[in-house]
């Protein structure tokens, strides 16, 4: 376990050391539960989002795209049940008053799940003696619901509104929107891309537990009469293989079905894929079958009927929904864990961020081998000429080695390496970040090399 939570130490300083991931308001003490990312985090994420968008839109003609608003009618959070269910239960230690989500205090120390039942877990704790994890006193206070979304306000609307703490509401309320500007016949999808939050009682494992992230999601509608669970098996595997699209192995990956007991009254059936991450396997994505619950409850909050009509058969009904939920930073995460690698090379530590080529944030590295103006000329000529096509970094200082080493640690597939020889044979060399092999090729056809690299 030490050697284990080692790893996740060393992501967190890899990650602020090369500009990928910072801690929130870091200057200021940081917040919990935010974070900010560096150039190559962003260049990143956006990689991981656009791969969605891709496989899961623009590559498919039964699911369309959107993008809604982060504030939203709070009448859409009673529909929903969030305003009176969305909550995680708390207690306090009066000693050092540290918070703890009183069912994960109750299941660490006794092994026991007593979520939503808020009186037993109290008199537990008190009878049981469970010490703070924080402080070891056992001194606490009841145990408390505590609604996780965000209020704000609107200056000119009296009642409270909320930072959305999921984004398919968004989507449920554009479905009469969506099908009267599109004309989407079922079986059809909305996927969107967005923010939310969540006031988390306790965030934590770097970028897993967040107070505000992002999320991908689809509702995919069907009808109410589909053969249904060939469907939802077909949606487990596809949100497997784009994780391992990212990088992430297979062994890694886990699938687990709540128990009916625990399922929500309309859901008919609810899987997580989980990941073996080094502080143990966790929910990566979720897959749930919702019934017409969502539909049915907006309609009447709203008196708008969200209905589907099917012309040929001439029938009025409300379609199920199968929701296919995606977390970002999740993804991000497995993605710089599955890479991460540390290798001997000649006696010497190398460490190696291994990314699937078509996601790493820097595509080629262009390297020549000293600063003089003879070669870093020319060298700047081949960055101006590839820049169009690939991610590109220029990078003139310190010695070739080093800066080998430097693309290594951000993934970089290829260094393409400017030297004295060039000058007269007009030929670079280009290193592999795998194998370590270097090919040496007319600088003309380097271009296409490079892209016929990427399509492998
Ligand atoms: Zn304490």
């Amino acid at each position: 376990m030490a050697e284990k939570n080692k790893i996740m130490e060393k992501i967190v300083s890899l990650c602020k050391r090369r500009g990928f991931i910072y801690q929130g308001s870091e200057i200021y003490g940081g917040l919990g539960g935010t974070y900010s990312c560096g150039p190559l985090g962003a260049e990143l994420k956006n990689n991981i989002k656009q791969l969605w968008w891709k496989k899961f839109v623009q590559d498919r003609s039964d699911i369309v795209g959107m993008d809604g608003p982060i504030l939203l009618h709070p009448k859409l959070w009673e529909a929903s049940g969030h305003t009176a269910g969305f909550r995680d239960a708390l207690v306090d230690c009066k000693e050092c008053k540290k918070r703890f989500r009183a069912d994960h205090l109750v299941a660490d120390a006794l092994g026991q799940d007593l979520e939503g039942q808020n009186e037993q877990m109290s008199e537990l704790i008190k009878k049981e003696k469970i010490k703070c994890p924080n402080c070891g006193k056992t001194n606490w206070t009841a145990v408390q619901d505590f609604n996780l979304m965000f209020k704000t306000q609107i200056n000119s609307i009296e009642e409270d509104v909320y930072l959305r703490p999921e984004t398919a509401g968004a989507i449920f309320i554009e479905f009469k929107n969506i099908l009267d500007s599109t004309r989407m016949t079922l079986p059809f999808g909305i996927a969107q891309i967005g923010k939310a939050f969540r006031n988390e009682i306790v965030a934590g494992h770097f970028i897993f537990r967040l107070r505000e992230f992002e999320m991908m999601e689809i509702e995919y509608f069907i009808h109410p009469q589909t053969d249904w669970p060939p469907l939802f098996e077909n949606w487990l595997k596809q949100q497997e293989e784009f994780i391992m699209e990212l990088g992430a192995r297979k062994e890694d990956l886990r699938r687990f079905e709540h128990p009916k007991e625990k399922l929500s009254h309309y859901s008919r059936k609810t899987v997580d894929i989980e990941y073996k991450f080094p502080f143990g396997f966790k929910e990566l994505f979720g897959l749930a079958h919702r019934g017409d619950f969502d539909l049915t409850q907006h309609s009447k909050f709203s008196n708008e009927k969200l209905e589907y009509f099917d012309q040929e058969k001439n029938e009025r009904f409300i379609p199920h929904i199968l929701e296919p939920t995606f977390g970002v930073e999740r993804s991000l995460l497995v993605a710089i864990l599955s890479a991460y690698t540390e290798e001997e090379v000649a006696g010497e530590k190398r460490i190696v961020l291994k990314f699937p080529k078509h996601i790493a944030p820097v595509k080629v590295a262009i390297l020549p081998l000293s600063k003089k103006e003879e070669l870093t000329r020319p060298a700047q000529e081949i960055f101006d000429n590839l820049k169009s096509e690939f991610v590109c970094q220029y990078d003139e200082t310190q010695s070739i080695g080093k800066r080998y080493r430097r693309q290594d640690e951000i993934g970089t597939p290829y260094c393409v390496t400017y030297d004295f020889d060039s000058l007269d044979d007009k030929s670079v060399t280009v290193r592999d970040r795998d194998t370590m092999k270097q090919d040496r090729l007319k600088i003309p056809e380097l271009k296409d090399y490079l892209k016929e690299k990427f399509t492998e």
